[in-house]
């Protein structure tokens, strides 16, 4: 299989877009470290799924948005795995709000979660990928929001649009050393992150998408797969997968 031998780690891979990307990963042939924050028994579903299908896996709770709690996490996987080749950051959160409502703490949280956790953990697994000399791949899940902006999310479209900056930079800083550095941007996708707003806002967001439906975990993990399996002359890109809701 095209991902024999790698290992991969996904954080936020408890639920949502992540647990699908870590699915697929191990059935690609990779180890996957399992990343959550607070939900156990979900991520222990996620690495019983994969083993059920003859993959390996491993779960770690950290905190992305500490960067003590990241290297901890990338030690890991190395003490599980024995090497280190593909890094999905994919935990993120919402504390939607206008900016004249949004308390400073809303702003904090999703800063330090969605952006800072991308810092931490890119910073974390680059002592180990630059010892092993063999290249790497690292994956950043932004959002059109970090594009095109949205209404009620200054906090979080300012995170994904920073995650995308640090994306082009990262791939130009690791290009000489065979990383590839990417990112993917969602535009609805059906998780729990999603499943609060009401029948009203989905059906809206429905019709200004052009294929007519909402977007699927599925959807986003099968392009990460591509990009974590790819020759890694794709690099420095952002990756719309949004049925053409943006556009
Ligand atoms: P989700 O279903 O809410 O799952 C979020 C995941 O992130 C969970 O595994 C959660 O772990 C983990 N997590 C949250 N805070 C964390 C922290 N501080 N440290 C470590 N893990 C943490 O979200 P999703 O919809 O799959 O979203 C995944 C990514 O896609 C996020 O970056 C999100 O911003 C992005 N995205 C989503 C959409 C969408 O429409 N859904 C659109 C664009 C971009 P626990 O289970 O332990 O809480």
């Amino acid at each position: 299989m095209e991902l024999d031998g790698k290992t991969a780690v996904v954080t936020g891979a408890s639920r949502g877009i992540g647990r699908v990307t870590a699915i697929y990963l191990a059935r690609a042939g990779a180890s996957v470290m399992i990343n959550y924050s607070a939900n156990r028994a979900a991520a222990q579903e996620v690495k019983e799924k994969i083993m059920s299908e003859g993959g390996r896996a491993e779960i770690f709770q950290a905190n992305v948005a500490d960067y003590s709690q990241c290297e901890a996490l990338l030690e890991s996987a190395i003490d599980h795995f024995k090497r280190i080749d593909i890094l999905i950051n994919n935990a993120g959160i919402t504390r939607d709000n206008i900016l004249a409502r949004m308390k400073k703490d809303q702003w904090q949280e999703v800063i330090d979660t969605n952006l800072t956790g991308v810092y931490n953990c890119c910073r974390a697994v680059l002592r180990p990928l630059l010892k092993q000399k063999s290249g790497g791949r690292i994956i950043n899940v932004a959002s059109v929001a970090g594009i095109y902006g949205n209404t009620g999310q200054a906090n979080y479209a300012a995170a994904k649009g920073g995650v995308i900056a640090f994306t082009k930079t990262l791939a130009k800083e690791l290009g000489s050393r065979n990383i590839a550095v990417n990112a993917v941007a969602p535009g609805f996708i059906e998780t729990e992150m999603t499943e609060q707003l009401s029948e009203q806002v989905k059906e809206k967001v429905q019709d200004r998408i052009a294929l007519r439906r909402l977007g699927k975990p599925e959807d986003v993990a099968e392009v990460i797969l591509f990009l974590a399996s790819s020759s890694g002359y794709v690099t420095g890109q952002v990756i719309a997968v949004d049925g053409c809701l943006a556009m």
